[in-house]
């Protein structure tokens, strides 16, 4: 294992460097002991908050990604590597979503980090399955934006589902128990009510949407699939599955048609992303803009603004209502 060892020299250069300010806990210290907390490090943000919630005060919350950044197409450099593997437990979304965990997790190999892969636990669909842009009809020959979701195999963003997200906070909740039993009384409190937010979030979107007028949204990514099959909404979007993509001028005449052919009032555009597509279709299509958060990060204005998964998540069922009629 030659690259843990270069690993292991340049994780004793940051110790050396840095000396007690290193992550993680001093070695021998006893699980859930006093002075050392848990460290955790969440691969990006919306599982971040969730353990941040759990975890409280005795856990030290970690994001790989930046919390302003997107995690399709971050790479991590080596001093994310070293901090990983001096950390308790590692949570990650999986399903393919953070392409570069594997590499993570292949360097940590020897360490005592417990990983959990929480895609795992929730029940799965394919990109294709979820919506397809030829579903309609009225788009004769096979589109670019569909051939690309059957080939990239199951779709991860299972955090924009209330239901699911309240099943990975469970999962979160189960793995800092496991990790420091000492205080699972404490993790049991702070998960249950998340539950209770996750629920009342999920019924405050069923009851939303209740009256609307129409099914279809056009998103920016195709980041909403999961958040659509809950509420049984069809989701169609610009970009596809990859978050930097651009649609070609063929794709735009398409998507144009399809917005006047279903009334499609509002295109929704991501914080994270550039929105110069959904500006154009807007424009062309004679439509509005409205946001809708992926949740995958906060900008700064976010951060700052002290927003959260939930209050973005609310956000979004506003714009949503908005889109659909609901109002
Ligand atoms: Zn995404």
């Amino acid at each position: 294992m030659k690259k843990l060892a270069v690993i292991l020299i340049a994780a004793a250069l940051v110790i050396l460097a840095f000396g007690c300010g290193a992550p993680g806990r001093e070695s021998g210290a006893e699980p859930g002991g006093t002075g050392n907390k848990l460290v955790v490090y969440t691969s990006f943000y919306p599982l971040y908050d969730f353990t941040s919630k759990i975890g409280g005060e005795k856990v030290t919350v970690k994001s790989i990604v930046p919390l302003g950044a997107e995690p399709h197409g971050f790479e991590p450099s080596p001093k994310d590597i070293i901090a990983v593997s001096e950390a308790d437990v590692l949570l990650y979304v999986g399903a393919g979503l953070e392409n570069w965990i594997d590499k993570i997790i292949a360097s940590v190999e020897s360490s005592n980090l417990v990983s959990e892969e929480l895609s795992k636990y929730v029940k799965l669909q394919k990109f294709a399955e979820i919506t397809d842009y030829d579903r309609h009809g009225h788009v004769g020959e096979q589109q670019g934006i569909a051939v690309e979701r059957a080939e990239a195999g199951y779709d991860p963003h299972i955090w924009l589902d209330p239901v699911r997200a309240k099943r990975i906070s469970q999962v979160i909740a189960e793995t800092l128990i496991n990790a420091d039993p000492e205080n699972a009384g404490y993790y049991r409190k702070n998960y249950d009510a998340l539950a209770a937010r996750l629920d009342k979030l999920h019924w405050d979107y069923q009851e939303g949407l209740k009256k609307r007028t129409s099914n279809i949204i056009i998103t920016t990514h195709d980041a909403f699939g999961y958040l659509a099959e809950r509420y049984g909404l069809e989701s169609y979007s610009i970009m596809g599955i990859s978050a930097n993509a651009e649609p070609s001028s063929k794709q735009m005449i398409r998507l144009v048609e399809f917005c006047k052919q279903y009334g499609v009032k509002v295109i929704f555009s991501e914080s994270l992303l550039n929105t110069r597509a959904s500006q154009v279709l807007a424009a062309e299509a004679g439509v509005a803009v409205l946001p809708l958060h992926s949740i995958a990060g906060l900008t700064r204005e976010q951060l700052l603004a002290g927003e959260d998964y939930f209050s973005l998540m609310y956000k979004n069922l506003a714009s949503l209502k908005t889109a659909l009629g609901c109002d």
